[in-house]
């Protein structure tokens, strides 16, 4: 078992304010795998204070040396790559066969990336007679979800250290682990003092603090639609910058004329990856209704193939919920699929077989969805495909965008120039055409009730700039 007993704060690991530590529970076998210290408000204080009295310096820091510094810390974060692994397994679930890919190398390739960002700060655009440059927006409060806990981290971590801001740090009481690793790696690679600043704690407590603080100029938040409504309240009085990262509920269209085996492999194990528990899942799949028996006759079998067990064991492709309680919110929404009439094809409410204890769900497909039913409307966060059939492309275009979500979606298609057309229709940040794979240097970011920022490459950059006109 982990224990941390000290926040990170002005450079130094201090013991918190707060009383007592958080229990972080493994969902596979309910046992207790690290203890993390809370904060209090006046951890939060010590944390922004330290940040603030930090940016006039950090800001001024030329930007080769903030290359440099966030090269090191990519650096250090590698060797730390299978403590980070270890923390993913233990406290979100994932499976091992999965963790590094989904949820470890990733971020660390993207943390050495925003390194070459760095010079964007020093361009300077002569408008006439104005000189238009980018200063950093100040310190910020990022506030991170559980699912993709180290990459989120890193979304935010990363450009704001490229474009010159100063920071306080929170992750979800969930998966907290890998927030201490990297703040270890951040002491190791020798970044200022109060440049980073980690604090733990209920979000309600500690993280409404965080964003109703005078002296924080913006929020960045991922996590529900729900906390980030909350988030933008408590920040409303300041009138500070808030990046919102929120849900989502994304359509995946697949035309009469594409090749539907590999189109609904890819649906399906978009949906299944990380239990289910993926912003951007394709969880309504849009089906012509000429191919709908046999595309689902696909799916069943495709997701009857992934096993489901132990994260710890390299065979298993679904792993426990991240929590007791998020499984039982999966299951509600089962319920509430038969109850609405939808037809389960395969999966349920029944604990899979084979295993009696952890946080499991079966990988469940419903058929004959349609989009007004709450399993196509609410974001259930779980291994669970709503597969809905449709006539026509303008009617699949009008179903996928009756949402009030758009984070992502996608489009399988003959070829990719016929997807790109139905892409460009649908009101969402993201789409992915035959089988596109995520891309670390393009935006990502919703449309709608989805949120309002952007991450990653030179969109998740401006996030953290402020434009300055000087007349001359
Ligand atoms: P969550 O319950 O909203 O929590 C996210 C973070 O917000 C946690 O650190 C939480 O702290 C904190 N928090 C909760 N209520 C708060 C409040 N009133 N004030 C300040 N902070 C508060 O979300 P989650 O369950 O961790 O994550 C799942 C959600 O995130 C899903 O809806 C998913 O779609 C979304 N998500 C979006 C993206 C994206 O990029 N768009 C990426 C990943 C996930 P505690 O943990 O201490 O409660």
């Amino acid at each position: 078992m982990r224990t941390f007993d000290k926040i990170y704060i002005n450079g130094q690991w201090v013991k918190p304010n707060g009383e007592g530590s958080d229990k972080v529970i493994n969902p596979a076998t309910d046992k207790v795998v690290a203890k993390v210290p809370y904060g209090d408000a006046t951890d939060v204080d010590n944390a922004v204070q330290a940040a603030r009295n930090a940016f006039d310096a950090w800001t001024n820091t030329p930007s080769d040396q903030r290359a440099e510094y966030l090269r090191k810390i990519a650096k250090e974060m590698q060797k730390r790559s299978a403590d980070f692994e270890i923390t993913m397994v233990e406290e979100l679930g994932i499976p091992t066969s999965l963790a590094d890919d989904y949820q470890v190398s990733g971020p660390i390739g993207a943390c050495a990336g925003f390194a070459d960002r760095c010079s964007q700060m020093d361009e300077i655009e002569e408008i006439n007679n104005s000189l238009i440059i980018k200063e950093a927006v100040g310190v910020c409060a990022f506030i991170n979800p559980w699912n993709y806990p180290l990459s989120q981290m890193i979304g935010k971590v990363a450009p704001a250290l490229a474009a010159g801001c100063t920071m306080v740090v929170k992750a979800a009481s969930q998966t907290p682990s890998h927030a201490f690793i990297l703040a270890d790696a951040i002491d190791a690679a020798g970044l200022p003092a109060g440049v980073f600043n980690l604090v733990h704690g209920s979000g309600r407590v500690i993280g409404e603090k965080m964003c109703s603080h005078p002296e924080v100029d913006m929020v960045s938040f991922t996590g529900s639609t729900e906390a980030g409504i909350k988030i933008a309240e408590a920040a409303a009085p300041t009138v500070k910058r808030v990046c919102q990262e929120l849900g989502g509920k994304s359509a995946f269209i697949i035309t009469a004329d594409a090749n539907l085996t590999d189109a609904i492999a890819y649906g399906v194990e978009d949906v299944m990856v990380n239990t289910g528990q993926t912003c951007t899942a394709l969880t309504r799949m849009l089906v012509p209704n000429s191919r709908y028996e046999e595309a689902i006759q696909i799916a069943k079998d495709y997701a009857e193939a992934m096993k489901v067990g132990d994260p710890s064991d390299s065979e298993s492709y679904i792993g426990p919920m991240s929590s007791e309680s998020q499984r039982k919110t999966v299951l509600s929404y089962i319920e509430k699929g038969i109850e609405e009439g939808a037809r389960l094809v395969t999966g349920g409410t029944e604990m899979p077989e084979g295993l009696s204890q952890g946080a499991y769900v079966r990988p469940t497909i419903f058929a004959d969805v349609n989009n007004k039913m709450v399993i196509a409307q609410e974001e259930i966060f779980g291994p669970v495909l709503a597969m809905i059939p449709y006539n026509d492309i303008d009617e699949a275009v009008t179903i996928a965008n009756d949402t009030v979500f758009g984070l992502s979606s996608a489009v399988y298609a003959k070829d990719k120039g016929s997807a790109i057309v139905i892409a460009r229709r649908l009101r969402a940040g993201q789409c992915y055409v035959n089988s596109g794979d995520f891309n670390y240097d393009a935006p990502f970011g919703g449309y709608k009730q989805s949120g309002n920022g952007r991450e990653w490459g030179n969109a998740g950059m401006h996030e953290f700039i402020e434009i300055k006109s000087i007349q001359t």
